[in-house]
């Protein structure tokens, strides 16, 4: 019996290579060097098969992979029986509604009875039917940005990221569907042994989100400012407090969430903290 965890990856494309490094942080080495389909680590229970992303979730619903990375546009718009189990951080992107530029955009009803070009028509079929609107979806497999110009459609809906794209080809954005990036799904008949890995590359996986999304923090406080300071740390629990040598002046050391990091490195200042240092986490276990 084969018990190893069987995990779809990217074989080429935007998400080969982020995929590859993520489980390179869980500690799992994997190659897809030479063109190889598949590639076992040696140090933890995983086969990795490297497929075309828009087959992954098929392959994850029968059993043929395990597991799988992609992003969840795929997921939606395949409509297959996986579930996504936790959300990567990587890969993000919008899937919006476009029309030429020089258009009059007059809110959603614009699109009431327009042909709209997409690969994507899952997605966008669903989206039209909630907001009650009449298209036609033409759908077509890729270049869908260059459908308005050459008079096959009104108007695309597909993914962006920086929407250079769409100024390229004289389209403009003008409603966002949905947000989208990448994801680890898994199909619904693990075994039980499956299960158990699939918990331990988990546990591993949120380590390393927790890390990248968290600095930790060192800094110098006058006594009398500690209690504010602490206000603005929550910490894992709650800050650490070192004496110093010198008299009225303690070491706090914290950990603080990326976003929120300058905003309150700010607000330290102000209350007189001295000798701020931020340093990355390698891991971090809740
Ligand atoms: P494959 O050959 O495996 O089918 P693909 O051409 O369908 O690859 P990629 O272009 O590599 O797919 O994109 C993979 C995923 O990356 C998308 O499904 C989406 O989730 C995400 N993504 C992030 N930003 C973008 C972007 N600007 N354009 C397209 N996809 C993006
Ligand atoms: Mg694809």
């Amino acid at each position: 019996m084969n018990n190893k965890l069987k995990i779809a990856i990217q074989k080429s494309g935007r998400l080969s290579e982020k995929s590859l490094d993520l489980l390179k942080e869980c500690g799992i080495k994997l190659s897809n060097g030479n063109g190889k389909l598949k590639s076992e680590a040696r140090n933890f229970p995983i086969e990795a098969l490297f497929l075309r992303d828009d087959d992954i979730p098929q392959y994850v619903e029968q059993g043929v992979a395990d597991v799988g990375i992609l992003g969840e546009n795929e997921v939606w718009e395949k409509k297959k029986d996986v579930v996504i189990v936790e959300k990567l951080g990587f890969a993000g992107c919008r899937m919006s509604l476009a029309i030429p530029k020089d258009e009059v955009y007059t809110g959603l009803s614009f699109f009431d009875n327009k042909k709209i070009a997409t690969s994507y028509p899952v997605i966008l079929g669903a989206f039209c039917e909630k907001h009650n609107l009449h298209v036609e979806i033409e759908e077509i497999g890729g270049s869908v940005e260059i459908a308005p110009g050459i008079g096959l459609a009104d108007a695309i809906f597909d993914i962006v990221s920086t929407g250079s794209t769409l100024l390229m080809n004289g389209l403009k954005e003008v409603a966002t569907v949905v947000e989208s990036e990448a994801a680890l799904i898994a199909g619904q008949r693990l075994d039980e042994s499956k299960k158990a890995i699939l918990d331990k590359l988990l546990f591993r996986i949120k380590a390393v989100k927790n890390a990248s999304e968290n600095k930790y923090i060192t800094l110098n406080a006058p006594l009398s400012a500690v209690a504010e300071i602490i206000k603005l740390l929550p910490g894992m629990k709650s800050p650490t407090i070192v004496p110093l040598a010198e008299e009225g002046w303690c070491g706090i050391h914290s950990v603080v969430k990326e976003d929120e990091f300058w905003d309150i490195i700010d607000k330290m200042k102000d209350l007189g903290a001295e000798g701020i240092l931020v340093i990355p986490i390698e891991k971090m276990v809740l």
